[in-house]
Parts: C-alpha cells; structure tokens; sequence
C-alpha cells in the first residue's frame, strides 16, 4: 500500500477526461488500495482516480458516517468502476462541498437529490443501487472528476475566481509559515 499525491488545482491533468476500465486485475486491485489508504490520510471521503494521476474509470468513497449522532466514523468502503448514473431527480439537493484537488475550500452545489446508479466492481461485477442524501452528492461530485470537471466549475465565474483566489492566498499564508 501506498499514500499517493493528490493533484491540486491549477494542475491541467484535473481536466483530463478519464477511460474506461477494461482489465479488471491485480494492478486495478492495487490502484484501489493505494486510493483508500490516501483518501483515508488527506483525510476525504471520496477520490477519484485522476486525482492522483490515473486517467482511468475509478472511483472510491467512504462516507465514514457514525451509527449515532456523535459517536466514532464506521469504515464503508465503496468501490465504483466504470460508473453511470441512470434517472437523476428532478429534485435538486445542496450540500457544501469540499475536495482534496480544492484543499481547504467549500461552496454549496445543488445536484440531483436521488440517482440510481451502476457500476463495476475490481472483478467487473455490474452492481445497481438506488442513492440520496450524501452518497449521492459524494458519487456525483467524484463522477464529475471522471470529465475533468470540479466542483468549483458549477459556481459562477465569480464565485470560482473567489475561491481560487482564496486558495493562493492560503497556501502563500503557508509557505511564509513553514
Ligand atoms: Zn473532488
């Protein structure tokens, strides 16, 4: 196992469109390793391959929610190769999204509040399963990566320029810190 870099932007690899996986082997076992143990690390809760330099179909998420309000994050490791998303609501649903290529910075984003999805799993199963809440923020957001686009690209430009502008100042902040 291995903690990767995780690409942050302006990094022009982020806008890669990403392709599908067609060997389902012991290396995309271990790609899926390594992405867990740097999701875990960053800490996040999703990653998508690209963001570490891959430009390949593969996403992995743990939502490490606690069975009470309050109590200790439980380990759900979900692993989605060759994701589709099929029925998107017409309902929208807003959460504050963050991500580990926008270190530090979050902005509300509405997505479609249920969506029911497929996917692939490292043996090439084809797994469904109707989402909402969180899961399906989470799911959408690290699909988007899939394309090249970030959450930051559903702001407005001047939104965008905000945030971004907030970033360079934060990690200059940093630099003079270390
Ligand atoms: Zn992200």
């Amino acid at each position: 196992m291995a903690i990767l870099p995780i690409l942050e932007v302006p990094d022009p690899r982020l806008k890669t469109i990403s392709q599908p996986v067609t060997v389902f082997d012991a290396e995309l076992k271990q790609l899926v390793e390594d992405m867990f143990e740097t999701m875990y690390a960053a800490p996040g809760i999703g990653l998508a391959a690209i963001q570490v330099g891959v430009p390949k179909r593969v996403l992995v998420i743990d939502l490490q929610e606690p069975e009470e309000e309050d109590g200790e994050p439980v380990r759900d490791p979900r692993i989605f190769i060759n994701p589709e998303i099929l029925d998107p609501s017409e309902e929208l649903a807003s959460y504050n999204e963050g991500c580990l290529s926008v270190p530090d910075q979050f902005a509300e984003v509405e997505r479609p509040a249920t969506i029911h999805a497929r996917w692939q799993d490292t043996d090439g199963g084809t797994h469904e399963e109707d989402m909402d809440g969180l899961l399906a923020t989470c799911l959408q957001h690290e699909m988007d990566h899939l394309e090249g686009i970030l959450f930051i690209d559903h702001l407005s430009r001047l939104k965008r320029q905000m945030v971004l502008k907030k970033l360079q100042k934060e990690r200059k902040l940093k630099g003079v810190a270390a």
